[in-house]
């Protein structure tokens, strides 16, 4: 067995190189950086507005700003953090704190870290999840709380995660210089960058309390099927029905996100949270970004209530779970073949593959195995096609009336080109000449033939 993550050492003098951090030009990753630290604030607030008051209309929105000017168009518009917006958000991350710490798991090993640590997690996330869901509807069906009052306040919980989630990357930024979990962990030397990419990969409090799992998976993706939920029960106590727009939107997030719940053991092997560091573009991402921007076409639906009839609500609600399971199978397929040592049949047959070499930043040479065939033989990044058309089935329910809905589409399709981009650069400085054979005998990124 590896080096377990928790055993407390002092941060190395010198960070591990972030190669994946600095995949574009210094010039274009530090003009990114700042954009997005100081514009994707202000949108989650502008984005909510949008669906909730302005029709999903940018035409509405845009002469708003226009005729009050940015700035005091969005003080109009942006609501001040209330006590029942923190009350609400404080109840649901305490409960998910505590279901985190005290459910019952099986103990996980995560994927060797570049300093040669190995997480060890506890899987209860399914557990999590199926308690979450249950208690959430139990208190709505025994009249003791009503998630309609989630809806109606989503405003003012938005604008408090905005700040407190902020202040929880500043938390973040001060331990990873003062108190590192592990020797994973290190400055890059530039205050921007530490704040933005984060400085330790698996940030714990106490020797169990994993940071990055709660804010990823037990906040932010419960936080996205507690809302879908919640938005579906608006509606029915606005109109006494669900449109079924809203039950195939509901149904196939909900469907994706218990796929994620299922599988979240799976998780703790990809980038997010074997590579990417606890900094705001993880953390707040998850935090704000996925409550916000990931449920926005269900956000949308709850006031555009459109019907689809039968005949067309079944296909989009069987072309999306096509979709999430291709997108699985595809996760599933990776990992039972490294799982396996490259011993489990791939679609029936023995899986072609290629052995690379690498070093550790101790300098130590170890191995990993590269799938090449079965949806590994399409593209580098085939699973990223199932995921972005996925989203584009929970959404199209809302039809082509506005574009708003069709937001988080579209940044996904931009936030997975870029990710196969980084993670290419960063599996190309990893591998070396054997990333190159893997390029060679599986030429595409993501869509084979095309991209
Ligand atoms: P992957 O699960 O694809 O993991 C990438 C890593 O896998 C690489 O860094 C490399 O790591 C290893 N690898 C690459 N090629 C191969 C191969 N041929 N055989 C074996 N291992 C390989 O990355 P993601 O984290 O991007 O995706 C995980 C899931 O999360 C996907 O389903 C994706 O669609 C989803 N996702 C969803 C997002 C959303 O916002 N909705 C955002 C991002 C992801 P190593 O160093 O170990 O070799």
């Amino acid at each position: 067995m590896g080096k377990q993550q928790q055993q407390p050492k002092p941060a190395p003098a010198a960070p591990p190189p972030q190669p994946s951090k600095t995949a574009h030009s210094p010039l274009l990753t530090y003009a990114s950086m700042v954009t997005l630290l100081s514009l994707c604030p202000p949108f989650v607030i502008l984005l909510w507005y949008t669906m909730v008051h302005a029709d999903g209309s940018v035409l509405q929105i845009y002469e708003h700003l226009r005729d009050h000017g940015i700035l005091e168009g969005l003080k109009a518009i942006w609501p001040a953090p209330t006590l029942v917006a923190g009350k609400i958000i404080l109840g649901f991350a305490l409960f998910e704190a505590a279901l985190q710490l005290l459910l019952p798991g099986k103990r996980f090993e995560g994927p060797i870290s570049p300093s040669g640590n190995v997480p060890v997690y506890k899987a209860n996330g399914l557990l999590a999840y199926a308690v979450t869901l249950l208690t959430y509807l139990s208190l709505w069906w025994f009249g003791i709380f009503n998630p309609a009052i989630v809806y109606d306040h989503l405003g003012e919980i938005y604008s408090a995660l905005v700040f407190g989630s902020l202040v929880f990357c500043l938390l973040l930024y001060i331990k990873g210089h003062v108190a590192p979990s592990s020797s994973d962990s290190g400055s890059a030397g530039n205050v921007i960058i530490d704040f933005y990419w984060g400085m330790e990969l698996y940030p714990r409090i106490g020797k169990h309390f994993d940071i990055k799992v709660f804010t990823n998976c037990r906040f932010g993706m419960m936080s996205w099927a507690v809302l879908a939920v919640t938005y579906c029960i608006k509606q029915y106590e606005m109109n006494g029905r669900v449109a079924d727009s809203m039950l195939v939107n509901t149904a196939l997030m909900l469907i994706y996100i218990t796929k994620f719940f299922w599988w979240e053991s799976g998780y703790w092997c990809t980038m997010d949270i074997a590579h990417d560091r606890a900094g705001f573009y993880i953390c707040w991402g998850c935090l704000v970004w996925v409550p916000s921007i990931y449920t926005s076409p269900g956000m949308y639906l709850v006031n555009h209530p459109v019907n689809l009839g039968p005949q067309l609500a079944l296909s989009i609600l069987l072309a999306g779970i096509l979709c999430i399971y291709i997108n699985y199978d595809c996760d599933r397929q990776r990992q039972e073949f490294r799982r396996t040592n490259g011993k489990a049949t791939v679609w029936g047959k023995a899986p072609s593959k290629i052995i690379a070499s690498y070093q550790t930043t101790k300098g130590e040479t170890k191995t990993s195995l590269l799938l090449t065939s079965g949806w590994w033989g399409f593209s580098r990044h085939f699973h990223y096609a199932p995921e972005i058309l996925a989203a584009f089935f929970w959404t199209v329910p809302a039809l082509f009336t506005h574009f708003m809905p069709y937001f988080y589409v579209i940044f996904l399709t931009i936030l997975l080109l870029d990710r196969a981009k980084r993670d290419d650069d960063r599996c190309s400085t990893k591998y070396g000449k054997y990333w190159k054979m893997y390029c060679n005998r599986v030429p595409y990124r993501v869509v084979p033939g095309i991209y």
